[in-house]
């Protein structure tokens, strides 16, 4: 019998199923006391292998991420913010604008949840087990701008269209000079040319990217006719939900205004 076992531990070990391995022992002794079949002994033996490896797969793509902080749309109140369309954000959820190479953009003024969205949609398309990279607007066009000194823009370029998803957190806070736009340019193209899903968070409404891209409208036109091909916006006018939380909570009611009468401006 010892035997067997050592022979199904070291072979279980020789395939990679490191779980399954470490966990024979302890399946085995459940399956003699609770009198499995062998068909449960192997699925409850391979579930924890498949779970296991799962786990690390989600992880990883977490790792890859680079989130700044993660958010889950559990956490997200809806009731708090009715310019935010429950049902439609459930539909992307399941994934299926991934698989559809659609792209989400999220609009609205600061503090509205924006930015909370698209990671927890990005954490969502990690737990489907697909790579998502997150960045900002201008850490893009930095990064690109540096690979393109170092002469190596085209390995930066498909690391940026590799991902199932690419996140473009704050497009338009930061105005982009010419060749940084351009960088930023050719990323929408190359995503759009491959259908892969981007979601942009803005503050600025589509009327406005011209300044966005350096004031170059064409440019602009040219980025938004790619990106709203296939997409689903979601234009948040809602008021922040930082200021509202202070609101119901703050006596100096004074400064809250004034952030709001800021908020409003930017
Ligand atoms: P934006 O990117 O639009 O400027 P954020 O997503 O950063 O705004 O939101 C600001 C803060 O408020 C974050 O901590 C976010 O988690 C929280 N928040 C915003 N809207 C909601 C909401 N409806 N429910 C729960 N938290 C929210
Ligand atoms: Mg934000």
């Amino acid at each position: 019998m010892k035997v067997f076992e050592e022979r199904a531990h070291a072979g279980l070990e020789e395939l990679k199923l490191a779980t399954a391995a470490l966990d024979l022992d302890t399946v085995s002794q459940r399956a003699a006391a609770e009198d499995w079949s062998y068909t449960e002994f192997r699925g409850h033996l391979l579930d924890g292998e498949l779970k296991n490896r799962q786990q690390v797969r989600v992880e990883m793509s977490l790792q890859f991420a680079r989130f700044p902080y993660l958010k889950r749309l559990a956490e997200f109140d809806f009731k708090a913010q009715p310019a935010v369309d429950k049902s439609l954000v459930e539909e992307l959820a399941t994934g299926r604008f991934l698989v559809e190479g659609r792209n989400i953009i999220f609009l609205g003024p600061p503090g509205v949840g924006k930015t909370h969205l698209a990671i927890a949609l990005g954490v969502v398309t990690a737990e489907l087990g697909h790579r998502v990279y997150f960045t900002t607007a201008i850490d893009l066009a930095r990064k690109l701008t540096r690979a393109m000194n170092e002469n190596r823009l085209s390995r930066e370029m498909k690391n940026l269209t590799r991902p199932k998803l690419l996140i473009v957190d704050e497009v338009g806070y930061l105005k982009l000079e010419q060749p940084e736009a351009s960088l930023v340019f050719q990323t929408i193209s190359q995503r759009y040319e491959r259908q892969g899903a981007m979601i942009l968070t803005s503050n600025k409404a589509f009327s406005a990217w011209g300044e966005v891209f350096a004031g170059d409208a064409v440019m602009a036109s040219a980025a938004l006719d790619r990106l709203l091909h296939r997409c689903t916006v979601v234009d948040i006018r809602g008021e922040s939900y930082r200021l509202k939380e202070k609101r119901s909570t703050a006596k100096d009611t004074g400064v809250v205004q004034e952030l709001a009468a800021i908020a409003a401006n930017s």
